[in-house]
């Protein structure tokens, strides 16, 4: 007998499967959000001036939580649980901006976990209001670049799960298809008359939605390039030029989802053909002029988004080239009524949008593309 278990010492008792049942409940009830969705809309509006080029906007403000960040949310869960790091109780952390910290704090309102936003105190109130709303805390940071290290202290002491997307949204997405946005892109441009976009233009917050692109195009061969748009305060662009994945900045962004103090791990320079420095005053003109334009209100990273797809139109044109140019609808500038569409704020900020207004007014109505404005001010 004591020969019999000596052979085999060390197995234990298997354990019992409550772990696990719930974990197939958060799973179901995650696939639900997921059924319950419909896709995007891919809107096609008309700019008398571009003659030859069709614009394409993926709006990502009709998800349930309000911004792409919807789609991100709820990989992150699921690679959480996937993985065995997110349990029943375990206590959710995040280092966030705003819209992602909205998106989950919703899907752990679904599958009962509390949820902690590490957030800086400039992030705007409609957001801190809709965190707050899906039970969600908030901790607040007075600098951006502090939130990482306050979210993973707040994780330790909570024995919780740190989120952290600006490691996984990169990897949580999955490249290939599975209905990721790239995917979903594509396949809603397949009737067009040029089905195959010449450029997409993308803003980088985590850099996940232009990874997630970027190795799409790659991986389906399709003769796309990938833009990625920069904010004035933000490292990705000296990062993407230089090289250097060292490459910081102080001062935080002014433009709300995107733009990082460091390059971010998620950010992949390898899959972006080109890159854009936007100044704000650019980003929240185009804002403005795209809202008026579709008759209802876009966040300023959307803004961003659509001035650097103007101005690779305007290249285009010059060129005599014809194509297709997508870019994405980030979220609602209902986010944004005491900032970048409160006049005060402006005049705050010394943000002065008339002359790019003016500029991009002009070229959407009649095709003149001047880019002097910006050319003066550098
Ligand atoms: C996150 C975010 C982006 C950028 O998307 P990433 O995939 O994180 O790079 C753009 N706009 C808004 C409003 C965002 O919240």
């Amino acid at each position: 007998m004591t020969g019999e278990t000596a052979c085999c010492p060390t197995l234990t008792a298997l354990p019992a499967g409550a772990d696990r049942n719930w974990a197939k409940r958060a799973v179901a009830i995650l696939e639900g959000d997921g059924r319950r969705s419909a896709d995007t809309h891919l809107v096609n509006p008309v700019f008398p001036g571009l003659k030859g080029i069709s614009i394409y906007l993926k709006d990502e403000s009709t998800h349930p939580t309000g911004s792409l960040k919807h789609r991100l949310a709820r990989s992150l869960f699921l690679y959480g649980i996937c993985n065995g790091w997110i349990r029943e109780g375990t206590t959710l952390v995040e280092a966030s901006s705003g819209s992602t910290a909205v998106s989950e704090a919703y899907f752990a309102h679904l599958i009962g976990l509390p949820f902690i936003a590490v957030v800086p105190r400039s992030t705007s109130r409609q957001k801190i209001e809709a965190i707050e709303r899906f039970g969600g805390r908030c901790h607040f940071v007075e600098r951006p670049g502090e939130v990482y290290d306050i979210a993973v202290q707040i994780a330790r002491e909570s024995d919780g799960h740190y989120l952290d997307q600006f490691t996984y949204a990169e990897r949580a997405t999955d490249w290939r298809g599975n209905n990721n946005i790239a995917e979903s892109i594509f396949g809603q441009m397949i009737s067009e008359a040029d089905p195959v976009p010449t450029w997409v233009v993308m803003s980088a917050g985590t850099g996940g939605t232009s990874a997630t692109l970027g190795r799409y195009i790659r991986y389906r061969n399709f003769d796309t390039r990938l833009c990625v748009v920069d904010v004035e305060n933000s490292a990705f662009y000296d990062a993407w030029r230089t090289g250097d994945r060292n490459a910081v900045c102080n001062a935080p962004s002014r433009i709300e989802g995107i733009g990082r103090p460091r390059v971010e791990p998620s950010f992949m320079p390898g899959v972006i053909d080109h890159m854009i420095k936007v100044p704000d005053a650019a980003s929240i003109a185009a804002m403005h002029v795209l809202s008026e334009r579709l008759f209802r209100r876009v966040g300023g990273s959307t803004g961003t988004n659509f001035f650097g797809l103007c101005w690779i139109a305007g290249c285009m044109m010059a060129a005599g080239e014809r194509g297709s140019l997508v870019s994405l609808i980030c979220d609602s500038g209902d986010r944004y009524t005491s900032t970048y569409y409160d006049p005060a704020w402006l005049k705050e900020n010394s943000i002065d949008t008339d002359p790019y207004r003016e500029m991009l007014e002009a070229f959407l109505d009649s095709g003149h593309f001047d880019p002097g404005v910006l050319t003066a001010e550098k």
